[in-house]
């Protein structure tokens, strides 16, 4: 990076950094090569305003230097990694509820926002949720959920983050800012804030968003089952989504997990629904006859008890990762009718590579056509993990299934990805070259060329 151009940083952005301490942090995210894999950047920008992003990104393009966005790096996948150094814009300064329509069941956003401080703003001020309850909530930004196309755990009821935003604001790399979306399901042209919604930050910088919200629910009802195979409780869920019902949590758990997370030596199906009293009974009503039809016992509400009351409780990799164990998770998804097949073999795949020590998995956020399966893994060393990775994902690329459902690809995918969107990927490739001709931001990410050089991982 060009001596100077610090100074060109700190004649746009009040805040910028190159303190050792902050550069470190700016290094890496929680994924689980991340120990290895991480880099330090030469200057973290902690812009206030969306216009000091945009003028950021203008300098970075100008002066060909990498820039890669950061929420609070709890993203899993190295999307947060700067991988060739250069700029890290740290966006948490852009904080805030900036308005809320309560009649029109609207909130709008700054993208630094912390998930838990802008649900506790929504509950406690207006009387609304967001429904969106990652397991991170407390770790992550609202930027970050929309750039990886985030998941909550009651998703069944409210969606996917890509399905709550009505529209965003975007710093585009040459310092522009657009706005997109507004009004309800409009049809002029294409819906431009999808563009941006899973984009990792390559195309753009989310700078804030207005999102639906829904009312604070009223009453909140809890059952569960224990199927004999895990693929009885599968078609439970399809049966229960397929009658309309979308009961908040639905997560169905194999005997590993069930074992080691309730007891219990069946798959036990966990089922929340919460909002208006009318509709939830009727929900419990539907997911009942179908959990007995399928072969479900009724297990009553304490596995559920129990999942609340752990539901946020995760190993730490960086302590596995000094016993030389590596753990990660995969989050894939498919339709209905190849789902069995998608759990069963990704992970007796995953279970025949060498080295492998655990694998197991949970359905863990359903829709009409198919649902998500969540597999978690680990065993020794990073040439284990790159064999694992591999052999999971010709399993999930044959089977025509998604490689991820709510993490993204980041640095952990990218090698993929060409590969998992076909001619499409060559659009991508298209779009980004449109978007951020020079090529700086977030290199080395969802496998867009890179003009800084290919990346190490995972051959280094
Ligand atoms: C313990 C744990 C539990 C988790 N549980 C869940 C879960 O339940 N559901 C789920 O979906 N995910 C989960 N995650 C993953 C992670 O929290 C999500 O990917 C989250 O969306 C990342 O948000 P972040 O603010 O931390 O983003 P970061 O990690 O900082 O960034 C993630 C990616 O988004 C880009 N980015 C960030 N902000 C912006 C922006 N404003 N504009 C453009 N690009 C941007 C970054 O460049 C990077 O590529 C979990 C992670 C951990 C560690």
């Amino acid at each position: 990076m060009a001596p100077d151009l610090v100074e060109q940083l700190r004649s746009v952005c009040e805040r910028v950094s190159v303190d050792p301490a902050d550069l470190a942090v700016a290094s890496r995210d929680r994924w689980a090569m991340a120990p290895a894999a991480a880099r330090s950047p030469d200057a973290v920008a902690l812009p206030a305003t969306t216009a000091e992003v945009a003028a950021v990104l203008a300098v970075c393009s100008r002066a060909r230097v990498p820039v890669t966005p950061a929420g609070a790096r709890s993203g899993v996948c190295g999307g947060a990694i700067p991988v060739h150094g250069g700029v890290v814009v740290d966006l948490r300064g852009l904080a805030g509820v900036t308005s809320v329509d309560e009649r029109s069941l609207l909130v709008h956003a700054g993208a630094g926002t912390m998930g838990d401080a802008l649900e506790a703003t929504l509950r406690g001020d207006h009387g609304l949720t967001l429904g969106h309850r990652p397991q991170s909530v407390a770790i992550s930004t609202l930027g970050g959920w929309l750039a990886c196309r985030s998941a909550g755990q009651y998703s069944t009821r409210y969606g996917k983050i890509e399905d709550m935003v009505v529209g965003l604001e975007v710093a585009l790399a040459d310092g522009r800012v657009i706005r997109t979306g507004g009004p309800p399901r409009a049809a002029t042209g294409p819906d431009m804030s999808q563009l941006f919604v899973g984009s990792e930050g390559t195309l753009g910088v989310i700078t804030a968003a207005t999102l639906r919200a829904h009312p604070a629910p009223v009453v909140e009802r809890r059952a569960a089952y224990g199927f004999a195979s895990f693929a009885a409780g599968v078609d439970a869920c399809r049966r229960i989504l397929r009658r309309g019902a979308t009961p908040a949590v639905l997560r169905l758990y194999d005997v590993a997990e069930s074992a080691r997370s309730f007891d219990r030596s069946t798959n036990v199906l966990v089922v929340l629904d919460e909002g208006d009293g009318r509709l939830v009974e009727a929900v419990l009503a539907i997911v009942d006859e179908e959990g007995t039809a399928t072969g479900g016992d009724d297990l009553g509400p304490e596995p559920v008890e129990r999942w609340l009351a752990t539901r946020d409780d995760t190993y730490d990799t960086d302590a596995l990762a000094r016993q030389g164990i590596v753990g990660d998770t995969m989050e894939v998804a498919a339709s209905w009718s190849v789902l069995p097949a998608l759990y069963e073999q990704v992970t007796a795949a995953v279970a025949a590579v060498a080295g492998t020590v655990w694998t197991s998995g949970h359905l863990s956020h359903a829709y009409g056509d198919g649902a998500c399966i969540y597999i978690t893994f680990a065993g020794a060393g990073t040439d284990w993990y790159v064999a694992a990775w591999d052999a999971a994902a010709a399993v999930v690329l044959a089977l025509g299934g998604a490689l991820s459902h709510h993490h993204g690809v980041g640095l952990a995918k990218a090698r993929f990805l060409a590969a998992a969107l076909g001619p499409a990927h060559g659009v991508l490739v298209d779009l980004k070259r449109a978007l951020d001709p020079t090529g700086v931001l977030n290199p080395g990410k969802l496998g867009l060329p890179d003009p800084f050089g290919e990346v190490a991982w995972p051959a280094g």
